[in-house]
């Protein structure tokens, strides 16, 4: 890292200190929002298969919980840093905010390699894991959920070992869970789901007629794959090209999404694809297409690729996939850009409606959740680009000026300042 290059979690202050200042926010409120409330770093020994003790570092993060209990993903991965994990628990504490579902933001992660392990040694860290944070989460003070390597099954273990641990059933403590054990119909694709009434919200603002449009999606996990799908089922939209860690795939006349899943779970890689040329992932963030939906990791639009961006719409699955500078460049090139915490809020807003249906076991069908979250992300849309529109400012710098004076309404009432 250079002197002058800031770690993800200093751009994530300096993306809360621009909103402060558009806000006039109080100093105080300022001060406190800058950094988490708290933060555990534990140790985590798993006996491997071999039979040899294998120590796991994991973290887990509250950043502010002045609108509700602590609220966010687990990440199993080899490139864990504290660093992210401080920014991604920031950025749940605006997620949650901009849905308005009453949450704070917390997160935590493993710095582990899942596509390395055997199934016993992944159940063995996931319990291990709980044991090391439970008294530190709960129903009522932060509730865990799926994220980046880790998925119902592993989230099924944690609820499992914490139930053990307290010796009651505790179904609310964590989401995502499968349906079977209390998770939510329409849970596994809710994060797609939501960013495509955001789609729907901008091309309708934008007048771009969807059912021409052109796709193009990094990352196929569980956010990139379903908003492939969903995109091209209900809206009719090509998706051009898709990539993964390994690379990506082009055709020009079109993807089945579901025949690329299918050949992703028997390979390991999208890649390979039989109706489809091979292509790297910088090509294929560059391609010509309508819509560009970044859904794997952070700083996949930088400086060094922003200016090459041909996309009109960004669509953010990902958290923080954009870098602040890349921002700045897609802003002037007129790239409307779906900012992370907006885009990708519909995990989080399903992950709550799995959490009240825990609470008063009872349980909604399929077409209830779709209909809640379809109104609760399109008033997120709206709320955060009429902020745009009335600031002239981009999406980004307003979805933080609606999240943080929601936060700060919170804290001030509560007395905290
Ligand atoms: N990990 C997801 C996110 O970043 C979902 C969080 C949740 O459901 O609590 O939004």
């Amino acid at each position: 890292m250079s002197k002058k290059e800031l770690t993800l979690f200093e751009n994530t202050q300096a993306q809360l200190d621009a909103a402060a200042n558009l806000l006039g926010l109080e100093p105080n409120i300022h001060a406190i929002l800058r950094e988490p409330m708290r933060e555990l770093h534990v140790s985590i020994p798993v006996r491997m298969d071999n039979g040899i003790a294998k120590i796991f570092k994991g973290f887990r993060v509250h950043h502010n919980n002045a609108r509700g209990p602590c609220k966010g993903g687990i990440r199993f991965h080899p490139d864990e840093t504290i660093d992210t994990i401080r920014s991604l628990a920031a950025w749940m504490t605006w997620k949650c905010a901009v849905a308005d579902i009453p949450f704070g933001g917390g997160k935590g992660g493993v710095i582990c390699n899942p596509k390395e392990m055997s199934p016993g040694e992944i159940e063995r860290l996931s319990r291990g894991y709980i044991d090391a944070i439970w008294e530190f989460i709960g129903p009522d003070k932060d509730i865990p959920a799926p994220d980046v390597y880790t998925n119902p099954q592993i989230m099924a273990w944690m609820m499992d070992e914490y139930t053990k641990l307290g010796g009651y059933s505790c179904p609310g403590v964590i989401t995502g869970k499968p349906v079977a054990l209390g998770g939510s119909l329409g849970r596994g694709d809710a994060t797609a789901r939501g960013g495509l009434f955001t789609i729907i919200e901008t091309a309708k603002h934008l007048n771009i007629d969807l059912s021409l449009a052109t796709v193009t999606v990094h990352g196929y996990g569980n956010a990139g794959s379903h908003i492939a799908i969903l995109l091209n089922s209900i809206l009719g939209c090509k998706i051009v090209a898709v990539g993964d860690s390994k690379g990506g795939i082009y055709n020009k006349r079109g993807l089945d999404p579901h025949k690329v899943l299918q050949h992703k779970g028997e390979t390991g890689s999208v890649t390979n694809f039989l109706q489809a040329e091979n292509i790297g992932n910088d090509e294929l963030l560059e391609l010509d297409v309508d819509i560009l939906c970044p859904s794997a990791l952070e700083n996949t639009i930088t400086q060094a690729n922003a200016s090459k961006i041909k996309a009109k719409i960004v669509a953010e699955l990902a958290n923080g996939p954009t870098t602040p500078e890349a921002d700045e460049v897609l802003f002037h090139n007129r790239v409307f850009v779906i900012p992370d915490f907006l885009c990708n809020a519909g995990g989080v807003i399903v992950s709550y409606f799995e959490w009240v249906q825990n609470t008063y076991n009872y349980y909604w069908d399929k077409d209830e959740v779709h209909q809640r979250l379809s109104k609760k992300m399109t008033k997120a849309f709206q709320d955060v680009l009429s902020e745009s529109l009335k600031r002239n400012v981009n999406m980004r710098q307003s979805a933080h000026v609606v999240a943080v004076s929601r936060v700060a309404e919170a804290m001030r009432l509560r007395g905290w300042v």
